[in-house]
């Protein structure tokens, strides 16, 4: 696990910030939400080991709110390729992100900011043999033959040409 030193005082489920109580030489905060703010379906190609660590300096703009810093997590992702779950060490660390404010917002949620941006920066529709270089996917080969079988087929198609249009 990544957080053998855990303090449970730290975990927290939610974390308003003010706008205004943001100094202008920014705030900086570290801790853990628990994993329950993901609220993922147990079916998602994610899944949530554990609580999340962030350590996140924040700065308040006319117009956005910045954030940098590391997010830390323990997931699950999900092979496209063969549907097992494989672990992933999540750890973010130089992560950054702003957060457009409306004419009258006057706070934010910051794990919601922390949830969105975990969830965007874990790799997708990865095979899980590009997770873990020591795993061979079970399905790889299958997958690899089928792909062969449907070249053979079409012996026309000049898949160069296919390759030239999706690179437009
Ligand atoms: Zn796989």
């Amino acid at each position: 696990m990544l957080h053998p030193g855990m303090d449970s005082t730290l975990l927290r489920v939610t974390m308003e910030i003010f706008i205004n109580d943001i100094p202008e030489e920014g705030l900086h905060e570290t801790g853990q939400f628990a994993a329950a703010i993901f609220d993922l379906d147990p079916k998602d190609s994610i899944r949530v080991l554990g609580p999340v660590s962030y350590d996140v300096h924040i700065h308040a703009f006319e117009e956005i709110i910045a954030f940098y810093g590391q997010l830390r997590g323990a997931f699950q992702l999900q092979c496209g390729t063969c549907l097992e779950y494989v672990d992933y060490d999540a750890d973010f660390s130089d992560w950054h992100s702003d957060l457009d404010i409306e004419e009258k917002q006057r706070s934010f949620v910051l794990e919601e900011v922390l949830r969105e941006d975990f969830i965007l920066n874990l790799p997708e529709h990865l095979r899980c043999d590009e997770i873990h270089e020591d795993r061979t996917c079970p399905k790889a080969a299958l997958v690899e033959e089928v792909t062969e079988s449907q070249d053979e087929e079409e012996p026309g198609g000049n898949p160069d040409a296919w390759k030239a249009l999706d690179d437009l």
